[in-house]
């Protein structure tokens, strides 16, 4: 079948196999950012309203597990605009976790929306939030990501912070540098700054891979790339991935995720703590649980202990 609002699974350096789901069905952007690899924005908007429907998004997404697709590592929001801007995300989140139980839900975000608090409480909702921010300069920010009349960089990281001290899931920041635009000491500085308050899980930086809509800029060079991951890696401190890692989550819920993680392929309990972002103790009791039901069954190999779903021990 041919889709319209599923695409991949692509292979992602962040998230691993991930199955994109695009929201958005057209060109539709708070920003209009000169990098951008979908082409420019044909809908420049912050309104938010049900562009593609929740229900034609899972209904296709129902027909791709029907069709009997291995199951990916995590789901992604995204596609050709914010994704936030359709109000109809809550839904598509709750719904693709039902679908596909123990996939982690993440969302790409321009961060834009984060000004919204309904928004924010919607984004909150999924496992990952990967939002971006590739300046704090104004004339920087303005330049690079040409955003929607009224939205600036002080707005934006104030509605990160406000979000990031709701959420309880991960955040992976990421940076984008064009060169000669915001590949300055002065939004450096800021950033640096910036990732010290935030504490995000994980921070990004990237360059332009693919010519954007303007010919004029390029991505920056190697050195000037591995300064910028040196000194934002060691600007975001360890405390928030301290909390996440001890992230609590309902148990019946957990024991499901874990099964179903299991059910893909067989891991130890470090590799279900890290991929899953669970709390390693209540990670442990869920594994446990599942051995003691019989859905799990325990294996020494090489002197690690390797967890297998008893489904493919049974077929295999
Ligand atoms: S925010 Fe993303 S989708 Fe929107 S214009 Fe920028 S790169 Fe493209």
């Amino acid at each position: 079948m041919k889709y319209n609002y599923i695409f991949g699974p692509v292979l992602s350096g962040r998230l691993g196999r991930s199955l994109g789901l695009d929201l958005l069905g057209d060109r539709i952007c708070s920003m209009d950012c000169i990098y951008c690899e979908v082409g420019a924005t044909r809908v420049h908007t912050l309104e938010r309203s049900p562009y593609v429907s929740a229900e034609d998004i899972l209904h296709e997404l129902e027909t791709w597990i029907e069709e009997g697709n291995e199951w990916p590592d995590v789901v992604t929001l995204g596609g050709l605009g914010e994704p936030c801007l359709n109000s109809e995300m809550p839904y598509v989140i709750q719904g693709a976790r039902e679908l596909l139980p123990g996939v982690p839900v993440a969302v790409l975000t321009n961060s834009t929306l984060m000004l919204d608090e309904q928004a924010r409480n919607e984004l909150a909702l999924a496992d990952i939030v990967l939002p971006s921010l590739d300046s704090l300069v104004l004339e920087e920010f303005l330049a690079l990501n040409r955003p929607c009349p009224g939205i600036g960089p002080d707005e934006v990281a104030r509605g990160l912070l406000e979000f990031s001290s709701m959420y309880d899931g991960k955040i992976f920041l990421e940076i984008l540098l064009a060169k000669g635009v915001n590949d300055s000491d002065e939004n450096l500085g800021r950033l640096e700054a910036f990732c010290k308050r935030l504490q995000p899980d994980r921070v990004d930086v990237v360059t332009l891979t693919r010519p954007g809509t303007l010919k004029k800029t390029g991505p920056v060079d190697k050195d000037v790339l591995e300064r910028w991951r040196k000194a934002l890696h060691a600007a975001a401190p360890a405390k928030r991935q301290e909390r996440a890692e001890t992230r609590q989550v309902d148990e019946a819920r957990m024991i499901e995720m874990i099964r179903a993680s299991l059910q893909r392929r067989p891991q130890t309990v470090q590799q279900l703590v890290d991929a899953l972002g669970l709390d390693p103790d209540q990670a442990r009791r869920a594994i446990d649980t599942l051995v003691e039901q019989g859905h799990v069954t325990k294996r020494d190999e090489s002197g690690t202990t390797f967890y297998h779903s008893s489904r493919h021990i049974i077929e295999g």
